[in-house]
């Protein structure tokens, strides 16, 4: 059995140890010390990485009842000492963001009576979930009794005591435990299944005066060293509340982070922070009247267009061949359409963009095969592809051939005109 040193000190970084036995894990060289600063990932809680001897510990677990570190470089050999360092920054991460957890969670119970049902730290984002949904107003209120309570700077103390002990302690409403490996267990059976877990002897953190949680955690000495907890986000999660939040360390990096987008915003809507919302509101009511009014001026075109083809257009019914340039498929469709319906006209249009672009339209009660013609033509234009009834469209990869393509179909058209 590992003894586990930051159990009793958190802040322990470096420390010697033997070497009781070499193990594999998932493919990967794993060693388990007869005592160890590192913790292994538990309760919500990722592990510690660091050094041991020359090789780096890339993974702590728990297995069958032994701490492996898992390790890339020289296996130290059974009977070996090492010293092992465990990576201060990371540790003082997860003290930040797991004991601020437990004070959040606890002043949620005390604002919302939202119990947390699990709790997840992860490289960039820490959540809990509740077992109720709650409102922005009760999270604000449960940030700043949090917060109240890091800045009191309250003893943090750790103490093992009997299951029963444990029972009478946390019973109830008071405590929730904390100690069990599956983060996502159930809010029902936690308590007790951690309790089980826990052995005859239970660990119990408590921030003086405030929470109580059976947990096998690193904490800090006292609450101010959390800095400050954040909520960044919540959502509906599960028929409760999932919360995001950041604390210490990684608070000063997320307001780093929002300070950097809303500078940039600000720059380019030339606004200063608390006009920001109004800027955007503004700007973007401006785009949606600009795009209102470029639709407008679009079909009046159209209609002209429409207009001046049709009026250029010899056979009865009109047959109305035509291509442009860059105009896209949409643009095509809009004015084939204002074609068809202004007189009795066959529309054959193409556009020369990045590729070729092909609409052909017939007006209703006109006897053309318009899929037919399309998939005649496309050929030219080195595209495939077809319609139904009276409109048809497709596109090529061969913009130049789009001349040869509209040209094609209306001598089709006019032959069939003429036979019929
Ligand atoms: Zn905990």
């Amino acid at each position: 059995m590992t003894e586990r040193l930051y159990r009793d000190d958190p802040y322990l970084l470096e420390f010697d140890a033997t070497v009781v036995a070499r193990r594999r894990h998932q493919d990967r060289p794993a060693v388990v010390l007869d005592r160890t600063a590192f913790y292994a990932e538990s309760g919500g809680q990722p592990w510690d990485t660091g050094t041991l001897g020359g090789a780096g510990v890339v993974a702590v677990i728990e297995e069958d009842g032994e701490i492996l570190h898992v390790i890339d470089g020289p296996i130290p050999g059974e009977g070996e000492r090492v010293h092992g360092r465990v990576d201060g920054e990371r540790r003082r991460d997860h003290m930040q963001q797991h004991h601020g957890q437990h004070l959040l969670s606890r002043a949620l119970v005390e604002v919302a009576t939202a119990r947390t049902v699990s709790f997840h730290l992860g490289a960039e984002a820490v959540t809990i979930d509740l077992d109720r949904l709650v409102t922005e107003e009760q999270l604000r209120a449960a940030e700043v009794r949090t917060n109240e309570i890091v800045w009191q700077a309250r003893p943090v103390s750790v103490r093992e005591v009997t299951r029963a002990e444990a029972e009478s302690l946390l019973g109830g409403a008071i405590g929730r435990l904390h100690g069990g490996p599956a983060p996502d267990d159930r809010a029902q059976n936690r308590s007790a299944r951690a309790l089980d877990e826990a052995g005859e002897r239970v660990r119990i953190i408590e921030a003086q005066g405030f929470d109580l949680q059976a947990c096998s955690g690193t904490h800090p000495r006292t609450t101010a060293e959390v800095g400050v907890v954040l909520v960044v986000g919540h959502e509906r999660y599960k028929g409760g509340s999932r919360i995001r939040f950041v604390c210490g360390h990684r608070a000063l990096v997320a307001m780093h982070e929002r300070q950097r987008v809303l500078d940039a915003l600000g720059a380019a809507f030339s606004s200063s922070l608390s006009d920001l919302p109004e800027a955007a509101r503004r700007a973007l009511e401006q785009l949606r009247d600009s795009e209102r009014r470029g639709q407008e001026l679009l079909e009046r075109a159209m209609e002209g267009e429409a207009r001046r083809l049709l009026a250029e257009a010899r056979d009865v019914p009109a047959v109305v061949a035509h291509a442009y340039d860059g105009w896209p498929a949409a643009d095509l469709r809009i004015l084939a359409g204002r074609l068809v319906a202004l007189a009795p006209c066959v529309a054959l249009l193409g556009s020369r963009a990045d590729k070729a672009y092909l609409v052909f339209a017939q007006s209703e009660g006109l006897p053309h095969d318009v899929p037919g013609l399309l998939r005649e033509a496309l050929p030219h234009v080195g595209g495939r592809g077809g319609g139904r009834g009276n409109l048809a469209q497709g596109g090529g990869d061969r913009p130049e051939g789009v001349d040869e393509a509209l040209a094609a179909a209306a001598r089709a058209v006019r032959a069939r005109a003429a036979g019929a």
